[in-house]
């Protein structure tokens, strides 16, 4: 049987995730868990249920679907769902004619994804674009992703892969040698601090980095700092970040992404709590004191934030 591996969402015409307009492919499943994470719908392996209550008509068409007693109606609650009663039959959403139940997520083989990816190559060839493989952590299917970067490579089209490098090296050695370039997530250097905040260390991750970065000095590293108050928000950590990235032969990019609020919406979709409700979001002007701390030196990259260079041109 072809395998499958299952599919957030395939984004196109992206300017995000690497150089050009490029084609994301969402991968669903990731083992970390980020507080700050903005796709909450991507940690869950299996396609989920999702629940928009402003497009709900209270038709009562899911409640009678529904196998497990999972969906009641309450006059003043209105539709209420019972996580430890539903067991993702995802048939609420099938009987759903508004869209107000949705799912997150659908099983893909290579040669669906592949065809999505074909209809965009012409938007590549212009604008210097390509694929890139998100999630969720593309990790987690190494046979999946090896299958479609090799014949991503094979149509010539530029490759990329936004990483955790995260567990095994040799999933990494599958994925890893046939990208372009490797959009590295690094969330914080303490490995204890890193354990608090995504539910695993990262001292297998550092190792995995340092060592596919010097078996493949071929692929161009992209290091992403998600810049979270509190976490890795202060000079000495910013520094450690920016010296370990110094370490690695053609890191190309050192880029931080100053903490927004966006995912907040979809953890109410899932009726997941919102983990940090209370951080308010970082301004550009705020990350950009961050970040000075680097200023000053020649750095073998640029140093940017949001994509835009830290520093001003001097
Ligand atoms: S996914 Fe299935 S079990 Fe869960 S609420 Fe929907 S119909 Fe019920
Ligand atoms: S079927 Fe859709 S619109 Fe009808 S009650 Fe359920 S969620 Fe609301």
């Amino acid at each position: 049987m072809e395998q499958t591996a299952p599919i957030l969402r395939i984004e196109k015409i992206s300017l995000q995730d690497g150089s050009g307009l490029r084609t994301v492919v969402f991968f669903k499943g990731c083992p970390l868990r980020c507080a700050w994470c903005s796709t909450p719908e991507s940690h869950s392996a299996t396609p989920e249920r999702a629940y928009q209550a402003n497009k709900c008509t209270l038709c009562g068409r899911c409640v009678q679907a529904c196998p497990s007693g999972a969906l009641s109606f309450s006059p003043d609650k209105g539709l209420s769902w019972d996580s430890g009663k539903c067991t993702q039959c995802l048939r609420c959403a099938a009987a759903c004619p508004t869209g107000a139940t949705k799912v997150y997520g659908e099983y893909q083989t290579v040669a669906q994804v592949m065809r999505h990816i074909h209809r965009d190559e012409v938007f590549y060839f212009h604008s210097g674009g390509g694929v890139t493989l998100s999630g969720g952590d593309v990790l987690c299917y190494p046979d999946f992703a090896h299958a479609l970067l090799t014949e991503c490579k094979e149509s010539l089209i530029n490759t990329a892969a936004e990483l955790t490098m995260y567990g095994d090296y040799d999933r990494i050695r599958q994925v890893y040698p046939l990208l372009n370039t490797a959009l590295i997530d690094l969330k914080c250097m303490d490995s204890a601090l890193h354990q608090k905040w995504t539910g695993q260390p990262n001292d297998g991750i550092l190792q995995n980095i340092h060592r596919a970065a010097h078996e493949f000095p071929d692929v161009d590293i992209h290091i992403r700092v998600p810049l979270i108050w509190g976490v890795n928000d202060d000079p000495a950590s910013i520094r450690q970040t920016a010296e370990f990235s110094a370490s690695l032969p053609h890191c190309t990019a050192l880029e931080f992404l100053p903490y927004h609020r966006l995912g907040q919406q979809t953890y109410a979709y899932l009726d997941r709590p919102y983990p940090l409700a209370d951080l308010p979001t970082m301004t550009l002007p705020e990350a950009r004191d961050k970040v000075a701390c680097l200023s000053g030196r020649d750095w073998p990259f640029p140093v940017l934030i949001s994509k835009e260079p830290a520093f001003p041109a001097s």
